[in-house]
C-alpha cells in the first residue's frame, strides 16, 4: 500500500478514536503525531530546517520539533557551501541542490565572502509560516541540550522554550549536573508563563545515564524510551540493560524508594542525515491524544500521559479503567501483520539489591487487534509493549519490528 495513503487512512480512523487516558474534558480529542528530536544545518544536520519540515509534513506527521544541538533557529547565521558539502554523511551537492528544487530562488538567499559561497540559514520565525496550519501542522520550537558531567553525555531536549538554555556542565554529580539542566528548563517555563516539555535522549549512548541515576533525578518525567540513532544502544549489552529495562528499573525505584510516579516514554528519530545515511527521519515518534493542535495541548496531554511511543505500530484507543485496574488496547489493523502484546511490569515486595530479573517481567501477553488486561493486584505498576510480525522499514538495530509502547498505568 502506498505509504502516504496508509498514513491518511490510519489517521482518519485515529481521529475517529473518542477513549483517552485521564480524559475529563468534553471536547473530542484527536490523536496527533509527532517527532520531538530532528538535527538540521544549524548543527550538526546536513539538510537545512525548511527541508526538514518538509520531508515531515509530507510524511503524516502533525508535529515537530527540530532540536538543533545548545541552539535555536534565531539569529542571522550563514554557512559556506563548501561547509554544507563536507557535512559529515552528507551528500552535500544534493543538499544545495534539492533546495534549490523545491524553493524559489528568492527564498534562499545566497553570498560572497573572500570568494566563498555561502547560504543563509532560515529562523523559525522565517519558515514556519510557510509550514504551519490550525489543526494540521504545528512546529515546537526546541533545543537539545547537550550537556556533560566528565565523559558522560547529558543530551536533554527542551520543546516549545522561547530563549536558548545553555548547557550545565561538571556539576558536583550526574544526577546534580541533569537536575540543574531541568531546573533551568522549568526557570524559563515559569518566567514565561507557558508550558515547556522536557526529556531526557538516549541514555545509554555511551553508557550515559543508568537507569539508577535516571530514577533520582526526580524533576525530570520523560525520557526517550526508543531513539531512531543506531549508535544509542538501544538493546544494550551483557553489562547494560536495554532502553525498556532502564524504564522498568528506573520506575521500580521511584515507586518503591522514592514515593514518585513512574516516567513516561517517548520514541523519536534523532535524524541528522536526509540524502541516505543510516540517521535518517521515520523510525520513531509519539501519538498523543489532546484536544487540540496546540504546544499547550500537546504538553498538557503528554504530561497526563495521554500519548503512547511508535516505531511504526498504530493504536486506535488505549484506555485505562483504574476502578477495574483494566487496561484495553485497539491496534490498528496493518495488512496481514500479527501484533504480540505484552504486559510489562514489577511485583511488590521487590528486593532492589538482588533481583534485577523480578524487575519489569511479563505478567502476561496477548496476540490480536483488542487486548485487554487486568492489573494483577501485587502489580506495583504495568505498561504494555506491542511488537508488530512486520520489520521496521528503516532499523536503527538488528532484527527490529516495528513495536508500540504504552505508557505506565495502576500505581499507588
Ligand atoms: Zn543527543
Ligand atoms: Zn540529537
Amino acid at each position: 500500500m502506498n505509504r502516504l495513503f496508509f498514513f491518511a487512512l490510519v489517521l482518519a480512523s485515529l481521529v475517529a478514536a473518542t477513549d483517552v487516558v485521564g480524559d475529563t474534558l468534553t471536547k473530542p480529542h484527536h490523536w496527533y503525531r509527532g517527532n520531538t528530536h530532528a538535527h538540521s544545518l544549524w548543527s550538526d544536520g546536513n539538510d537545512f530546517p525548511e527541508m526538514i519540515v518538509d520531508w515531515y509534513q509530507r510524511h503524516g506527521y502533525q508535529f515537530l520539533a527540530l532540536s538543533d544541538h545548545n541552539v535555536l533557529h534565531q539569529g542571522e547565521r550563514w554557512m559556506s557551501l563548501k561547509a554544507i558539502a563536507k557535512r559529515k554523511r552528507a551528500v552535500g551537492k544534493d543538499a544545495m541542490s534539492k533546495y534549490r528544487q523545491r524553493f524559489s530562488e528568492k527564498w534562499i538567499e545566497t553570498r560572497e565572502v573572500e570568494g566563498q559561497k555561502e547560504v543563509r540559514l532560515k529562523t523559525l520565525e522565517e519558515y514556519r509560516s510557510h509550514f504551519e496550519k490550525a489543526e494540521e501542522f504545528l512546529i515546537l520550537q526546541a533545543e537539545e541540550i547537550s550537556a556533560k558531567f566528565a565523559d558522560k553525555h547529558l543530551h536533554i531536549n527542551a520543546l516549545n522554550l522561547e530563549t536558548t538554555l545553555p548547557p550545565i556542565n561538571d556539576k558536583t554529580s550526574i544526577e546534580q549536573t541533569l537536575r540543574e539542566n531541568f531546573l533551568a528548563i522549568r526557570k524559563q517555563e515559569e518566567a514565561l508563563g507557558r508550558p515547556i516539555l522536557a526529556h531526557l535522549n538516549h541514555p545509554n549512548f555511551r553508557w550515559s545515564v543508568s537507569a539508577e541515576v535516571l530514577a533520582q533525578v526526580l524533576e525530570d518525567r520523560f525520557f526517550e524510551v526508543y531513539n531512531g540513532h543506531p549508535v544509542i544502544n538501544h538493546m544494550g549489552d551483557e553489562t547494560h540493560p536495554s532502553d525498556e529495562k532502564i524504564w522498568d528499573i528506573a520506575n521500580t525505584i521511584r515507586i518503591t524508594e522514592l514515593g514518585a510516579p513512574p516516567m513516561y516514554g517517548i520514541a523519536s528519530d534523532d535524524s541528522h542525515t536526509y540524502h541516505g545515511g543510516d540517521v535518517g527521519p521515520g523510525r520513531g515518534w509519539i501519538m498523543v491524544k489532546a484536544p487540540e493542535l496546540s504546544p499547550e495541548a500537546l504538553i498538557g496531554a503528554m504530561r497526563e500521559g495521554a500519548f503512547y511511543a511508535s516505531s511504526g505500530v498504530s493504536l486506535e484507543s488505549v484506555d485505562y479503567d483504574a476502578a477495574t485496574r483494566t487496561l484495553s488496547i485497539k491496534i490498528q489493523p496493518d495488512g496481514d501483520a500479527s501484533f504480540s502484546t505484552q504486559l510489562i511490569g514489577t511485583r511488590q515486595g521487590i528486593d532492589l539489591e538482588s533481583s534485577q530479573e523480578d524487575i519489569g517481567v511479563v505478567f502476561e501477553e496477548s496476540i490480536g487487534l483488542e487486548v485487554r488486561f487486568q492489573i494483577p493486584e501485587d502489580a506495583l505498576y504495568a505498561r504494555a509493549t506491542i511488537t508488530s510480525s512486520r520489520p521496521h522499514p528503516s532499523p536503527s538495530f538488528k532484527n527490529q519490528r516495528q513495536q508500540a509502547w504504552v505508557q505506565p498505568v495502576g500505581w499507588r
